[in-house]
């Protein structure tokens, strides 16, 4: 029995063959119908010549469908199934509301709150299935890259960042956090492995609603030990999506075909620093700096502007992020201690990934905490890295919903997240 259109494509013109599917769409034409059969990657057409006797099938009927596979250059996959035989598995108990074909315009609240129904369109579903094929690339370069994936937990005691937007909760009578990174898990396995990388559910408590937040996210973390610079890091990154945008052109092309999109095609990306970045801005677009610490989201879409105007690139690297802004563990520029060897990768106007170097003295990261006002007490466990030795290493952390929704051109990250959770919604 065949599940995939990519086997079927595969199997003989005039194979004998049995299909199984939802029924997508269904189209009376009196003496015969065209049916669409949704399977595991996509929708596959089918004729459907039952003769005088009509026997209609109900959409979202779960089908098992025989026939004869005929190769036609003008049908979708490039086959048309001849069915002879239907046999029905199961009928939905009610019509789904209007949310699988895309006749009409979908608001996104409708969109979000019948998730359950609206992810069977087409598009919608393929969204998906890009960021299924998004981390199996980016799980085939880490494996081969010799990074090791771990699983850290979610539930902790205390917070890398602070608390303040952590989620709390009750755990057998003490207080606990969910994981708003796996950051320390991964730094502690640096000596262990010396590469690891997790991709893995993160926790924002930020009550802010904007088109680009989630409370709930997955984070693409890598971190590698080792390193001569954090450009390592950035070069990684780099080659990591050339992979990754190589691997899914060779092994999904029917996905590309049904988002309609072409994935970039990366060359080098070019660094500039924080302060060149803002000043150059400022000038360029006759803009007054309002927080010389950090980067307004219209900074980075005109940052990412420029670069493409004058380098016709949609990746910057915006590197030594001011100390001020970044937490403890980032390690300072030697050469200027108010600036620090970290980046963000922007994306077609937006923030994708912040990542650095790391500190991996012990004696540096017991000051640098002091001086950022932290009890190094609250930190032995994490502190015990650094304590009994830690080569140089330095990682990144990049956000899969925001990232699919830039690949995607999509204005809002909830499209690109299966359920979202965000400050109004748990359910679907
Ligand atoms: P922003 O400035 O956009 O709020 P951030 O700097 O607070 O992001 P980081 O902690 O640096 O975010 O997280 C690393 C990456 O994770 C970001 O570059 C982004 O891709 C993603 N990310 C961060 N916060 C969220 C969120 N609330 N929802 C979805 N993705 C997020
Ligand atoms: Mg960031």
């Amino acid at each position: 029995m065949f599940v995939t259109i990519k086997d079927l494509q595969k199997s003989e013109e005039k194979a004998e063959i049995t299909v199984a599917g939802m029924v997508h769409d269904f189209k009376d034409m009196g003496k015969f119908a065209f049916v669409s059969l949704r399977v595991a990657d996509g929708v596959v057409q089918c004729v459907y010549n039952y003769g005088a006797d009509v026997k209609k099938l109900k959409l979202e009927s779960a089908v098992t469908a025989s026939g004869e596979k005929i190769d036609d250059r003008r049908a979708p996959n490039g086959f048309e199934i001849h069915i002879k035989n239907v046999n029905v598995l199961s009928v939905p108990h009610e019509d789904a509301p209007d949310l699988i074909k895309n006749k009409s315009k979908t608001s996104m609240d409708a969109d979000l709150k019948y998730r359950v129904v609206s992810l069977r369109n087409n598009r919608r579903r393929a969204v998906f299935a890009l960021q299924s094929a998004l981390v199996a690339g980016f799980r085939a370069f880490l494996s081969q890259n010799a990074f090791t994936e771990i699983f850290s937990p979610k539930i902790g005691a205390g917070s890398a960042e602070g608390g303040a937007n952590m989620f709390k909760l009750e755990y057998f009578g003490q207080k606990a956090f969910l994981a708003q990174s796996p950051q320390f898990y991964k730094q502690m396995l640096i000596p262990v492995y010396m590469r690891v990388f997790e991709i893995a559910p993160v926790f924002r408590a930020e009550k802010h609603d904007t088109p680009r937040h989630l409370n709930e996210y997955i984070s693409v973390d890598f971190e590698m030990g080792f390193i001569d610079s954090f450009k390592d890091i950035c070069e990684t990154e780099r080659n990591m999506l050339k992979f990754t945008f190589d691997y899914i052109r060779e092994n999904y092309p029917n996905l590309l075909s049904t988002l309609k999109i072409e994935l970039p095609d990366i060359k080098e990306i070019p660094y500039v620093t924080f302060r060149e970045a803002k000043e150059a801005v400022a000038a360029k677009y006759n803009r007054k700096i309002k927080d010389p610490y950090d980067l307004e989201p219209e900074e980075e879409r005109l940052i990412s502007q420029m670069y493409k105007e004058e380098f016709d690139t949609d990746f910057v690297f915006v590197t030594h992020y001011p100390d001020k802004k970044r937490p403890f563990y980032a390690k300072n520029d030697p050469n200027d201690e108010k600036y620090t060897l970290s980046f963000d990768l922007l994306y077609k106007g937006m923030e994708i990934t912040t990542g650095g170097q790391r500190v991996h003295n012990y004696e540096e990261q017991y000051a640098k905490m002091e001086r950022k006002g932290l009890a190094p007490a609250d930190f032995e466990s994490y502190l015990m890295l650094h304590k009994y030795g830690c080569p140089p290493h330095g990682g990144l952390g990049l956000g899969l919903e925001r990232f699919c929704m830039k690949i995607l051109d999509e204005a809002n990250i909830r499209t690109t997240s299966l359920f979202p959770r965000d400050t109004a919604r748990l359910t679907p």
